[in-house]
């Protein structure tokens, strides 16, 4: 997994804070707003199967190209976070010189869950932070009840898909929440708050979920796709009730819009 440094992790945070406070409608950053003030001309076309977005130096300026044929248009979730991934790497300073020096060639840039490339892990990192910056995040979050509602209620408010607003809520959120990402019944990637209680699970990457977990049962019942809050025991996921707190815990699953997983958070209340 790759780490960004705090250093990039501030200037991203920083970059994203002044462009979401300068240019948004309400909640919504407004993207498009965004490449005319920069003077980025973004073009959308049918390029197959072959990518989501890409930013290219012409010589002279900067174009983005959005792949419709895979749903990117300035105004879907999807096109929403791809747009904003090319425009981290527009305003990403070691992004756009290396693009303009020609240290990297103008990189297809695909929506995944996990990416192998530092640059990769920055965009999408950046695209978070612009689509959903910190504050306005917890302002709208707060002192509220988690479930998937309200994950659901901050892809609408945000107009980002599901699984970034999740992300998004279990980095900066306002409730500790553990969420695993499955694919055939293995773990494909998993992530938690930093204030979730550290306890050891018994789940590895690359293996299937605990069986008597709601995601496990998932995939052992084809019968069983619960999407409800299910009140569950600790041992279901974690090995050792020390360090645990006394609340019960909740478990939700939903199936993922735009990788195709199948998705479990699990939070103490
Ligand atoms: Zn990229």
């Amino acid at each position: 997994m790759i780490q960004i440094t705090p250093k990039v992790k501030e200037e991203i945070i920083k970059v994203t804070d002044f462009l979401a406070n300068r240019f948004s409608n309400k909640n919504v950053t407004d993207l498009e707003a965004i490449c005319a003030d920069e003077s980025i001309i973004v073009l959308i076309d049918d390029y197959h199967k072959y990518f989501d977005g890409m930013l290219i130096w012409d010589g002279r300026k900067f174009n983005i190209h959005l792949n419709s044929a895979k749903g990117n248009w300035t105004d879907t979730t999807r096109g929403r976070f791809t747009l904003s991934h090319e425009l981290g790497h527009f305003f990403l300073e070691a992004h756009q010189h290396a693009l303009i020096n020609g240290e990297v060639k103008p990189h297809p840039s695909s929506i995944s869950l996990f990416h192998h490339e530092k640059m990769e892990v920055e965009a999408d990192y950046f695209a978070s932070c612009l689509l959903m910056p910190r504050d306005r995040l917890r302002k709208f979050t707060g002192g509220r009840k988690f479930s998937l509602d309200i994950i659901k209620e901050m892809s609408k408010f945000f107009n980002v898909s599901l699984t970034a607003a999740l992300i998004r809520f279990a980095e900066v959120g306002t409730h500790g929440i553990m969420v695993i990402f499955c694919e055939n019944n293995r773990v494909k990637w998993y992530c938690k708050s930093p204030d979730f209680p550290i306890l050891s699970h018994r789940f590895k990457v690359g293996e299937a979920p605990p069986p008597t977990s709601v995601l496990g049962e998932s995939f052992l019942k084809s019968d069983s796709q619960y999407t409800s809050i299910q009140n569950i025991y600790l041992e279901d996921w974690f090995f050792d009730r020390k360090g645990a707190p006394s609340w019960s815990l909740h478990e939700q699953c939903f199936y993922s819009d735009l990788y195709g997983y199948a998705i479990s958070m699990v939070w103490f209340k």
